[in-house]
């Protein structure tokens, strides 16, 4: 008889994640450090390893490093080392890769995200050490194009032990890092440009057991959600092949997006022996503790932390405060605005709503347009002062965005100021009764409900610009005393 055993599995989840510093120049020669060049624009000797170049470390690069490393609470080797790693493949011209193997520049680190249960949860980072980049082939139909460009552009390789239990927790692992990382100014950290890239490490067993499952390596994801995606279809594989009696191999899987596949690249029995050695071109050295609290003193204020903070000295929602956290600029303007208006509700509800908004359709950073926190302010002043219908301010917002010009001045040019004026208010109500009668006259027998019509024509009267809550004012008052 067939007999079915529901088995428990439990998921392994281990994430290496290469993060491209922003340095002007590039990590071992004076090359600039830019992407989308015309390529090979961006190559010397060092970079293209020709035979008598010798690497020469940017100090900025090891700073970067170092501030990254602190930020992801790691503990920082202040002997710097270098090893080489050997391979042969036609984007590397050395042949080997310089990299650190036994002595990283940052371990022993942790990020907190928030499980599944809603508990704060550690995820442990094993290391986190330096390497120049490969450069970038380009396979056309005929043949395939090398682009030495990014050769040599520095590199943060940072690895998380096998801590994640679900692709939901690698997810908010990524999404946590890459805050972290974007508040510290040292990459970019945009997955469409190759600045913040993710292999993903899995493996699955039996609920209950202590050791560790066969695991496969995923590549090739290009947005954090391809990750999770990724991580889910092979999940479901692993317990597929598992479940028919069958061993998983360890290897390296790539992505396919557009299959919403992996496939496999290459066993572990092709896998290189690379050979690590010391760097001998690159002598070791250390850094003094002085240069290393130097570091830690130029990280701001962290995201998490400026989480609890906004909450408890500002009293604003969690749900608020996570969208302003989530970029350091905005929660700077944020800041700048609570100085100049008191009711900080009403500033996330702008920040958070038409800002964003206008910052979304526009594709812009904050700090990319013309806009002050005082002239914010301002705008949101106007409408408490019924100068401005809610409406209308929103248009405001958007001129100002777009000419940099202040509040006043626009609407000055654009007619927007609210009709509050209670002579003018009288006279557009006083049309609008005499056009509706009917509905005036069901209004004195109490049908209260039809005067939001009646202010409805009135709005249209004054394209918008008349102050709706003193229009049905005035019409309760003509009504109950006609
Ligand atoms: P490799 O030498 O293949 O790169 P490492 O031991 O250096 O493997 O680990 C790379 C990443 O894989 C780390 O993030 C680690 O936490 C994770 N990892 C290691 N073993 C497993 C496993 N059995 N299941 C899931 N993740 C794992
Ligand atoms: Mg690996
Ligand atoms: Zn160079």
């Amino acid at each position: 008889m067939n007999q079915t055993v529901t088995k428990y599995y439990e998921t392994v989840i281990g994430l290496e994640v290469h993060l491209q510093l922003s340095t002007e120049t590039k990590i071992f020669c004076g090359c600039a450090n830019k992407f989308g060049e015309e390529p090979n624009s961006l190559t010397c000797p060092v970079c293209l390893g020709l035979p008598g170049s010798l690497p020469v470390l940017n100090k900025k690069s090891l700073e970067y490093g170092i501030k990254a490393g602190l930020a992801i609470n790691c503990s920082i080797n202040p002997l710097i080392k270098f090893d080489r790693k050997n391979y042969y493949y036609p984007d590397l011209p050395k042949a080997y890769q310089i990299s650190q193997y036994d002595m990283p520049v940052a371990s022993n680190g942790f990020l907190m995200i928030t499980d599944e249960e809603g508990k704060q949860k550690r995820i442990r980072i094993l290391r986190a050490h330096l390497e120049e980049d490969a450069g970038k082939l380009i396979h056309e139909s005929a043949c395939s194009l090398v682009d030495y460009n990014r050769t040599g552009t520095p590199l943060l390789e940072i690895v998380t032990e096998p801590d994640l239990r679900s692709p939901q927790e690698a997810y908010d692992y990524l999404q946590n890092l890459k805050l972290t990382l974007q508040y510290l100014d040292v990459s970019d950290c945009d997955m469409e440009k190759g600045s913040l890239r993710c292999d993903a490490n899995i493996s699955i067993r039996e609920k209950g057991e202590t050791k560790l499952g066969t695991k496969t390596e995923l590549k090739n994801m290009n947005s954090f959600k391809a990750v999770k995606t990724a991580l889910e279809y092979e999940i479901s594989r692993h317990k597929s092949v598992i479940g028919s009696g069958d061993k998983i191999i360890q290897e390296t899987r790539l992505w396919d997006e557009s299959k919403q596949m992996s496939f496999s690249m290459r066993s572990k029995e092709e896998a290189h022996d690379y050979r690590y050695f010391p760097e001998p071109d690159l002598v070791p050295f250390i850094v003094s503790a002085d240069r290393i609290s130097e570091i830690k003193a130029s990280i701001p204020e962290l995201p998490f932390a400026k989480l609890e903070r906004f909450i408890k000295e500002y009293t604003i929602s969690e749900y608020d405060a996570r969208i302003i956290i989530q970029d350091n600029a905005i929660s700077d303007f944020f800041e700048e605005c609570a100085k100049h208006y008191k009711d900080v509700k009403k500033i996330c509800n702008w920040i958070n709503g038409s800002l964003l908004q206008e910052l979304n359709s526009r594709k812009s950073k904050l700090t990319e347009i013309d806009l002050g926190a005082l002239e914010l302010t301002k705008l949101i002043q106007k409408v408490d002062d019924e100068e401005l219908s809610n409406l209308a301010a929103k248009d405001v917002l958007t001129f100002m965005i777009d000419s940099g010009k202040g509040a006043d001045e626009i609407i000055k040019e654009k007619g927007l100021a609210q009709v509050s004026n209670d002579n003018d208010l009288e006279k557009i109500v006083e049309e609008v009764l005499a056009e509706n009668k009917k509905v005036a006259a069901e209004i004195k027998e109490g049908k209260e409900s039809a005067i939001g019509f009646l202010v409805g024509q009135a709005m249209k009267k004054t394209q918008g610009k008349a102050n709706p809550k003193k229009v049905g004012e005035i019409i309760k008052n003509k009504l109950s005393n006609d």
